[in-house]
């Protein structure tokens, strides 16, 4: 009988030289996809056994992205036959069960001598699957060798919570010797160039053009796979854009180095609708697989002759916020267990509201009612529902914010270009900038009070870098607030004046930033809302001050605004200026 991977399994057949057992032997989870660190960068290839599963149990789970499904198979089945060519012994499952329920039958097939290892798994989901494993001694962890800091480097930076990356980056550059001269100095008299980051992108220099792979008859029978039995999962798939090799990693890595780096900071929060990359290097995806290990892009990247603010600020995304979150996201487990800040001189920011965890979500983000379909995973597999069901996921809710994801996130018109475009282009790609990620998807939620566990939910699928211990401190602490003070210092929020400043997005909208935009107005009322949460916030002085001086017909404009917008983006309608609420009469002295 034909298999959707058929292809695949005579290439690794032909692929397998050496004995048929091996004295140790390897779980290899699905982000894990690396020989150069770990027991398998310590095993001699042919005493190695290694077990790979492709997860269609964790397909069926979310409605993800089909980007996101081609491009990790096309990578684990490729890890997988450059594993064999190298003498490992590779055992591939394809797997419709949970891994609690696959790996036992798999470990009684290969028959380890020794109990089978993994790396700690990055994802906290996977760790929960794995529990009654490790527990009953299928599986042993060992520690996850991928990671540049450990925990203690995240301790020692801090006293404890709130957290602060730049507390923890200062402490991992000293620790590390990164950037640091060799009398113990930063680098550039500074520990960070992000102020002079800041420049909107005008046109020139040109925008970096990210390479196009070609796929090789392994990816070209993965994309058959996901094109034929995940068509009704949502997102383009771009045949062109599946770095599967290491030779396109090798690739993808070049080109960001010549291509991306040497801008990288003057330019890393500019927005444009002429290029979704700018000068962004698109590695996260394959670094968050370990196809790239981010010790080499720090260690690469310092050693490239560019402008000190674009090294600094590219080291600083790698080694300072990349494993900052993955601690935060640790030691809360997951922000199910939130610890109460340590009381701060000067500021009432409350401790955030305990973590709950959502309820099971069939309209799944919004999905359902965009899709017109509920997002029935159980139905897609099948194993019986109750041998493993994750949880939904920590739902903290700092602001109290409970609108339902509108269906503009998912693709209906919302008539706001800037949320339309980034919109557009995530369906189409599985990914877009850090900029627009913070201040389009994350700033129009959060002023539209947008449930926070919903948007992550959303983030996790559409993204093909999303994993839990990474999209999770992203949406629920830096996009969203809520998790209050616990690892920034504000909520990330602007109204119009700042899109229009750092992209070109108004020039092609309907409304117009300076007037008829609804951004401002429901920046204010964000504000207005928030004011007592918020009130105290050293970082808020300047807005929360001027919000005080604004008439009681602008904030009640501000109000209406907020009401309307809302009420329409969740009936999944495009906004039109003409029926926006009418602004106040404008006095001498006074801005909308
Ligand atoms: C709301 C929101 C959601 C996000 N969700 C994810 C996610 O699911 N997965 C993910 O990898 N990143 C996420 N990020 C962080 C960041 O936006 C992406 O890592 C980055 O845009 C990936 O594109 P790039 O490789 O071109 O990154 P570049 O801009 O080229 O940066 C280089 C690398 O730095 C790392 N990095 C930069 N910022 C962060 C950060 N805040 N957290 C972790 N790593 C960082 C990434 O590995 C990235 O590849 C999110 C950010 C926000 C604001
Ligand atoms: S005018 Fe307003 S809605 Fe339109 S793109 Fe600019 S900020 Fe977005």
């Amino acid at each position: 009988m034909s298999t959707d991977h058929d292809g695949f399994v005579h290439a690794l057949r032909r692929a397998t030289s050496g004995p048929d057992s091996r004295p140790r032997w390897l779980y290899v989870h699905e982000d894990q996809l690396t020989d150069q660190v770990g027991p398998l960068s310590r095993t001699d290839p042919s005493e190695a056994g290694i077990v790979l599963v492709e997860s269609r149990w964790m397909a069926a789970l979310r409605p993800w992205h089909r980007q996101r499904l081609a491009l990790l198979w096309a990578n684990q089945r490729t890890f997988a036959l450059e594993q064999a060519r190298r003498g490992v012994l590779v055992e591939y499952a394809v797997a419709h069960a949970p891994l609690r329920a696959t790996l036992p039958e798999v470990v009684r097939r290969v028959r380890p001598p020794s109990p089978m290892q993994v790396m700690r798994p990055a994802e906290r989901q996977t760790r929960a699957d794995l529990a009654p494993l490790f527990d009953d001694g299928t599986l042993v962890q060992v520690p996850h060798e991928g990671w540049i800091t450990s925990h203690e480097h995240f301790r020692a930076s801090h006293q404890g919570p709130p957290w602060k990356m730049d507390a923890f980056y200062r402490h991992v550059r000293q620790a590390t010797g990164i950037l640091m001269t060799p009398d113990a100095r930063f680098i550039g008299g500074r520990l960070s160039f992000d102020t002079d980051n800041r420049k909107p992108w005008r046109g020139d220099p040109p925008p970096a053009t990210p390479p196009s792979f070609t796929p090789d008859p392994i990816t070209a029978e993965v994309i058959d796979l996901v094109e034929s039995r995940y068509a009704h999962h949502p997102g383009r798939l771009d045949h062109r854009a599946l770095p599967a090799t290491l030779d396109d990693a090798q690739r993808l890595w070049d080109w960001a180095k010549r291509s991306c780096l040497p801008w990288f900071g003057p330019y890393e929060d500019a927005m444009s609708r002429q290029s979704t990359t700018l000068f962004h290097t698109r590695v996260s995806s394959l670094v968050n697989l370990l196809r790239l290990l981010p010790r080499r892009l720090v260690e690469e990247a310092e050693a490239l002759d560019i402008p000190l603010p674009s090294k600094e600020g590219f080291i600083r995304q790698v080694l300072g916020w990349r494993e900052f979150v993955r601690h935060v996201h640790d030691a809360t487990d997951g922000f199910r267990s939130l610890p109460a800040p340590r009381p701060r001189a000067k500021t009432s920011t409350p401790a955030p509201t305990p973590a709950a965890t959502s309820p099971a979500d069939t309209d799944f983000a919004g999905f359902a009612a965009w899709s017109g379909r509920p997002w029935t995973p159980i139905t897609h597999n099948t194993f019986s529902a109750d041998a493993f069901t994750p949880d939904t996921g920590a739902a903290p809710n700092h602001l109290n914010a409970q609108t339902p994801l509108p269906p503009a996130w998912w693709g209906a018109e919302s008539g706001m270009h800037c949320l339309d475009h980034v919109v557009r282009s995530v369906w189409q790609e599985g990914w877009s900038h850090h900029i627009t990620r913070l201040m389009v998807l994350s700033n129009l939620a959060t002023l539209l009070d947008v449930s926070p566990r919903q948007l992550t939910d959303w983030f996790w699928v559409a993204y093909t870098d999303a994993w839990d211990w990474v999209v999770e401190p992203n949406v629920l602490a830096m996009g969203t607030y809520a998790v209050g003070g616990l690892m920034t210092t504000k909520p990330y929020v602007a109204g119009a004046a700042y899109i229009d400043r750092m992209s070109d997005f108004c020039k092609s909208c309907r409304f117009h930033p300076g007037t008829t935009c609804p951004v401002t107005p429901l920046y204010w009322a964000f504000l207005d809302r928030h004011r007592q949460s918020l009130a105290g916030n050293p970082r808020l002085f300047m807005p929360m001050n001027a919000l005080k001086k604004r008439t009681d017909a602008q904030r009640s404009h501000a109000r209406d605004v907020f009401v309307h917008v809302r009420d329409v983006l969740v009936a999944g309608r495009p906004l039109d200026p003409r029926s926006m609420p009418p602004p106040p009469p404008t006095r001498p002295g006074h801005r909308a």
